[in-house]
């Protein structure tokens, strides 16, 4: 059973990766993000509470996140092994999870760190738009749909999130400077961190993430 942390800035490709991996090791996707946009669209109450910060580019408060990762870490298919994108993104959160983990009785695998130049991640999340309807991940020039707006897969719209426009884009380059990056270190500390160089398209990426973790 394999469980994975995936940390890398905004736009580093961790959600691309974590879809790729997810099919070849059977692993469930976590992805706070992608919780998170799920509970503003369904209107409950955490998606009211968290829907500020996020469309400003800001951290959602650590004891919301906790509570959510919690409760998904219980469900069924994370028993089998998991990818955890966009989570533990401050040293709390990940302390928090550590606590979770042993309670559960499990162990980290390894927090891999996708690691591109801040010029690759602008260019990416400036350009990159999703499908309203299913999630699916494009970008205007590295990966276009067949036909301009409209998903490949499902035919739904494809939009540009709020927070990959300008202004949120710096505060989430700097979030992730002053809270993600002393989360590296926690892992380095723990022996668990493991560099992936992910400036390259992402395919290439996924086969050295195969090379290194996929036996
Ligand atoms: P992402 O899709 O991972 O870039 O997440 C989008 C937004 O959701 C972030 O900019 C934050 O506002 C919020 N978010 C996602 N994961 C977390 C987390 N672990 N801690 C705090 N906020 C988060």
């Amino acid at each position: 059973m394999k469980n994975f942390i995936f940390i890398g800035a905004p736009g580093a490709g961790k959600g691309t990766q974590a879809a790729m991996v997810k099919q070849d090791l059977h692993l469930a996707h976590i992805s706070t993000g992608d919780m998170l946009r799920a509970a503003v669209k369904a209107g409950t109450e955490l998606g009211k509470e968290a829907k500020a910060y996020m469309d400003a580019g800001e951290l959602v408060p650590d004891e919301l996140i906790i509570a959510m990762v919690k409760e998904r870490l219980q469900e069924e298919d994370a028993q089998n092994g998991f990818i955890l994108d966009g989570f533990p993104r401050t040293v709390a959160q990940a302390e928090a999870l550590q606590q979770m983990l042993e309670e559960q009785g499990l162990k980290l695998t390894a927090a891999v760190s996708f690691e591109v130049p801040e010029e690759v991640v602008i260019e990416r999340l400036s350009g990159r738009r999703v499908c309203k309807q299913c999630g699916a991940i494009y970008h205007i020039k590295n990966n276009p749909p067949k036909q301009e707006g409209i998903c490949d897969k499902c035919g739904g719209e494809l939009i540009q999130r709020d927070d990959d426009k300008p202004e949120a884009i710096k505060r989430r380059l700097e979030s992730f400077k002053a809270d993600t990056e002393p989360v590296l270190a926690f892992y380095e500390k723990l022996g668990l961190l493991r560099k992936l160089q992910a400036d390259a398209p992402a395919e290439e990426v996924h086969r050295k993430f195969l090379e290194a973790f996929g036996d």
